[in-house]
């Protein structure tokens, strides 16, 4: 019998995950099927007990459920305890594990350009839910230093601490002050939601260093204010959509247990644009 899949999260209907799943069984030939399916904020566990009644075999998890959903995991891979969120579930036989694919995903393009993280001086802007799993990956390469900006400096505090508890400095900082500062980062990732709806980017790049690298986790557009200026500047920028491709390539592997088709999913991607 086929295998099914999905994405449950809400909104669910632009989601590009079906496109970049369904390629890759095309791709390999695989008797599987992936389907978004929005299910409501505080709709879960029936939701879930639904996935269960069709006997899904795995699920990505997105907005709004990453937290909510390891209270209805029965085991967790330390991707996943280790960040606090969830996004692939394997469902087997009933039995629901958890795996966070976020941190992988984010590391997958820096990797591909070898590039090294160990050292370095990072600036992240953001603080939620994505960013964590960015700090995760950041300990797990021992960055030398993630200084750390966000709207509400509170989350930035609680990010930082959570950054201690693993092993990595953090400093927080204020987003007004970030263009003074700016030529002192190796990296600048943006890992808050500004871009998503066409909004300026919080930083000018006027002053960075030529060597930094500046990687914007917003995925669509493909080309937000922030890595437009960046390019501007003639820095080399990573994309969002990189991060998503990664997380999903992840996915696949945890699920069929063999390399995914990246350069069909990457295709079926970029076709999504
Ligand atoms: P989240 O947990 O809701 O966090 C949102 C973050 O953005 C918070 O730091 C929030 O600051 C900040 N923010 C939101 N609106 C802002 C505004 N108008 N001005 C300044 N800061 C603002 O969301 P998330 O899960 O971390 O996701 C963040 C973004 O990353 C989303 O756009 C998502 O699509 C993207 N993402 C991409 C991938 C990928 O694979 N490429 C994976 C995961 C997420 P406060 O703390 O002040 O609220």
């Amino acid at each position: 019998m086929g295998k099914s899949f999905a994405v449950i999260g809400d909104p669910i209907n632009h989601s590009l995950s079906p496109n970049i799943h369904s390629a890759a069984f095309r791709e390999l030939n695989l008797d599987s099927s992936y389907i978004g399916y929005r299910i409501p904020k505080g709709e879960l566990e029936s939701g879930i007990e639904g996935l269960k009644k069709i006997k899904i075999n795995g699920f990505n998890v997105t907005i709004p459920h990453k937290i909510e959903m390891m209270k209805y995991l029965d085991k967790m891979d330390e991707s996943c305890s280790v960040i606090g969120a969830v996004n692939t579930v394997v469902n087997n036989e009933g039995m629901l594990k958890g795996y966070n694919t976020d941190m992988d995903g984010f590391l997958e393009p820096i990797k591909k350009r070898d590039i090294q993280i160990k050292g370095k001086k990072i600036l992240l802007l953001g603080a939620g839910g994505a960013a964590r799993a960015i700090i995760a990956g950041m300990a797990k390469e021992k960055a030398e230093e993630v200084n750390i900006a966000n709207r509400t400096p509170n989350n930035a505090m609680k990010l930082s601490e959570f950054a201690s508890k693993i092993g990595l400095k953090t400093n927080t900082i204020n987003l007004e002050e970030l263009n003074q500062e700016i030529e002192k980062f190796d990296m600048i990732i943006n890992s808050t939601s500004i871009g998503l709806k066409n909004e300026t980017s919080p930083i000018s790049f006027e002053r960075a260093n030529q060597e930094t690298i500046v990687y914007d986790i917003v995925y669509s557009p493909m080309n937000t204010d922030f890595i437009k200026k960046a390019k501007d500047k003639k820095l080399e920028v990573i994309y969002g959509y990189e991060m998503l491709l990664g997380q999903a390539t992840r996915a696949f592997e945890i699920w069929h247990g063999m390399e995914a088709p990246y350069n069909a999913m990457k295709k079926a991607l970029l076709g999504g644009f």
